[in-house]
């Protein structure tokens, strides 16, 4: 740090031009510009992003943006946390942006429901949809843009979020799941793997013991389905989030039908609980 430190105080010597014309000083001071550049200059020369303790959304949002992913299995809370994100931004009176898939059916579309009942109105992507336009056409500046369902997102549009962080300096933060009920990567969530600046998981437990749920296992009737399209609409099925184990091997009764969790989990043994 201190060299760091010390190479910094070199630089700006060197360039504020002290023991020099006095003329190079005051052309400096003259361009707001270029003090502005070389204020963030300095600023990520002494508190680089990452660093423990330094928070550095606070200083002065002098930062690049990044592009984040935000993935965890069903029912981790992805909506909830995107409503609470879109809250703490708003009460600073920030605006944001929300957007979600067309894929998206469980609650109409252009909509982000959290189960605990509280929604919100999202402009919706389809596969026209121009992300990198509709910002830069909005009448006011936002200071993030918030995307549920990122999963569903094309190759196209993954890439147009890296055109916001990128050109627009907007951050932007996209929750989904990563993989779908046959264990493999969505388009979406595999272009965020590759693209984004930050991943992170949003933990929860698996339906069936204390493990940390890391896969969706479809339900169809009450029977485990590992076949299908990766995108079932308007079917009867519903996604359990499971462990790598009862992905595997759900406990099923004599029918062959999975048996409904209950506290009584004494069937599926005495694992402990993971660190989530
Ligand atoms: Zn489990």
């Amino acid at each position: 740090m201190a060299l760091r430190l010390w190479l910094s105080l070199l630089v700006w010597v060197n360039f504020l031009g002290i023991g020099k014309d006095d003329e190079i000083v005051i052309d400096f001071w003259g361009s707001l510009a270029t003090f502005k550049l070389l204020a963030k200059v300095l600023t990520i020369t002494l508190f680089p992003p990452n660093i423990k303790g330094i928070d550095t959304k606070k200083i002065g949002g002098l930062f690049l943006a990044q592009l984040y992913f935000k993935y965890g299995a069903m029912n981790s809370g992805k909506s909830i946390d995107i409503l609470k994100v879109a809250h703490n931004y708003e009460e600073q009176a920030k605006p944001v942006l929300l957007m979600t898939s067309h894929v998206d059916t469980r609650t109409g579309r252009g909509k982000i429901a959290s189960r605990i009942g509280i929604e919100r109105d999202a402009v919706v992507i389809d596969e026209e949809t121009d992300i990198v336009q509709i910002v830069k056409d909005l009448p006011h500046k936002i200071y993030c843009l918030i995307l549920d369902e990122a999963q569903f997102l094309s190759k196209k549009h993954v890439h147009q979020l890296a055109q916001v962080v990128d050109e627009l300096r907007i951050p932007v933060m996209a929750y989904g799941l990563k993989n779908d009920f046959q264990n493999n990567l969505f388009e979406g969530s595999r272009e965020l793997l590759l693209f984004a600046d930050k991943i992170e998981e949003i933990k929860t437990i698996c339906w069936f013991c204390p493990k940390k749920a890391t896969m969706n296992l479809r339900m169809a009737d009450g029977r485990p389905v590992y076949t299908g399209e990766q995108i079932q609409i308007g079917g009867n099925e519903s996604y359990w989030p499971v462990c790598r184990k009862h992905y595997l091997n759900p406990p099923l009764d004599e029918r062959g039908k999975v048996l409904a969790p209950s506290l009584d989990r004494s069937h599926v043994g005495s694992d402990e609980a993971d660190e989530l």
